[in-house]
C-alpha cells in the first residue's frame, strides 16, 4: 500500500512540473508573467510565481474541485491553487469546516496546509486578463484535466466552482461517452448531478469576491455544499 502511495505521488509531482512548463497559450503566459514583474507595491518583497498552477491537494483523494483559473495577485503570486486571496480564504475555511484541510488559511507554498481526501485544480492553469480565458485557451488546457483526472484511482466526485469549471467537466464526460443522452446538465447554486457509475458532480457559485462581498455566496453556502460532498463521500 505505501508503494501505490508513493507511486501516486510520483505520477501526480510529474503530471504537476509538466503542466508548470507549459507553454501553449502565449497570451497568458505573457499575462501571467508581466503580472508577476509588475508586483503590486503591497508584495514587492515576493518572488511572484509567473507560471502555470500546478494541482494542489491529495492524489489519493475522491474528491476533485475544479476552478475557474488562478487569480493575477493570488495564485499566479504564491503558485498554489486559491492561495494568497479572498477567494481562497472563503475556499479554505469551507473545506476545514467539512473536514477535507487541516487548517482554515492559505497564505503562502510554505503555511503547513495539508488537504485530505480533496484535490484542486482549474479549468486553465494560467491566471487570465479580467479572469476571462478565452475559448481556444480552455480547450487547450482541457488536455491537463483529462490527465489530472485520469490519475485518480478512486474520484467519486467533483465540485465545480462557477459555471466554466462545471463546463470543463460536462466537456469531460461528454467527450468520454459518461452523459446518459437528454438535457444537458444545467448549473445551479447547489445542484447534484448523479450518473450511476461516474463520479456525481456537485455546482457552487465560485467563491469570487463577485459573489463573496455581494452576498451571493456566503461561507455557510460553500460549507453545506463540502458537508454535503462529505456525506455523499463516505454514505
Ligand atoms: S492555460 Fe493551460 S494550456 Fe494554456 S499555457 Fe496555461 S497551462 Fe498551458
Amino acid at each position: 500500500m505505501a508503494k501505490q502511495h508513493r507511486s501516486a505521488s510520483a505520477t501526480w509531482d510529474r503530471l504537476n512540473r509538466r503542466i508548470v512548463r507549459c507553454d501553449r497559450c502565449p497570451r497568458l503566459r505573457e499575462h501571467c508573467l508581466t503580472i508577476a514583474q509588475e508586483k503590486r507595491a503591497a508584495y514587492r518583497d515576493w518572488t511572484c510565481w509567473g507560471k502555470p498552477v500546478p494541482n494542489l491537494g491529495d492524489p489519493r483523494g475522491r474528491l476533485l474541485i475544479v476552478g475557474l483559473a488562478p487569480a493575477a495577485h493570488g495564485a499566479n503570486r504564491t503558485g498554489r491553487m486559491f492561495t494568497g486571496d479572498r477567494s481562497g480564504d472563503f475556499l479554505f475555511a469551507a473545506m476545514h469546516a467539512a473536514g477535507f484541510a487541516n487548517q482554515p488559511t492559505a497564505t503562502d507554498r510554505d503555511d503547513g496546509l495539508m488537504l485530505q481526501d480533496i484535490a484542486v485544480t482549474a479549468a486553465a492553469h494560467c491566471a487570465p486578463p479580467a479572469n476571462k480565458p478565452t475559448t481556444e485557451e480552455l480547450a487547450k488546457c482541457r488536455d491537463w484535466f483529462d490527465q489530472t483526472v485520469d490519475l485518480f484511482t478512486d474520484l467519486r466526485g467533483f465540485v465545480a466552482l462557477g459555471r466554466i469549471g462545471f463546463d470543463q467537466i460536462v466537456k469531460l464526460y461528454r467527450d468520454r461517452d459518461w452523459l446518459p443522452a437528454g438535457p444537458r446538465p444545467k448549473f445551479a447554486h447547489g445542484a447534484v448531478h448523479t450518473i450511476t457509475g461516474r463520479p456525481f458532480v456537485m455546482c457552487s457559485y465560485h467563491p469570487s469576491q463577485q459573489n463573496t462581498f455581494t452576498g451571493r455566496l456566503t461561507l455557510e453556502m460553500l460549507t453545506a455544499v463540502f458537508t454535503e460532498a462529505r456525506r455523499r463521500l463516505d454514505g
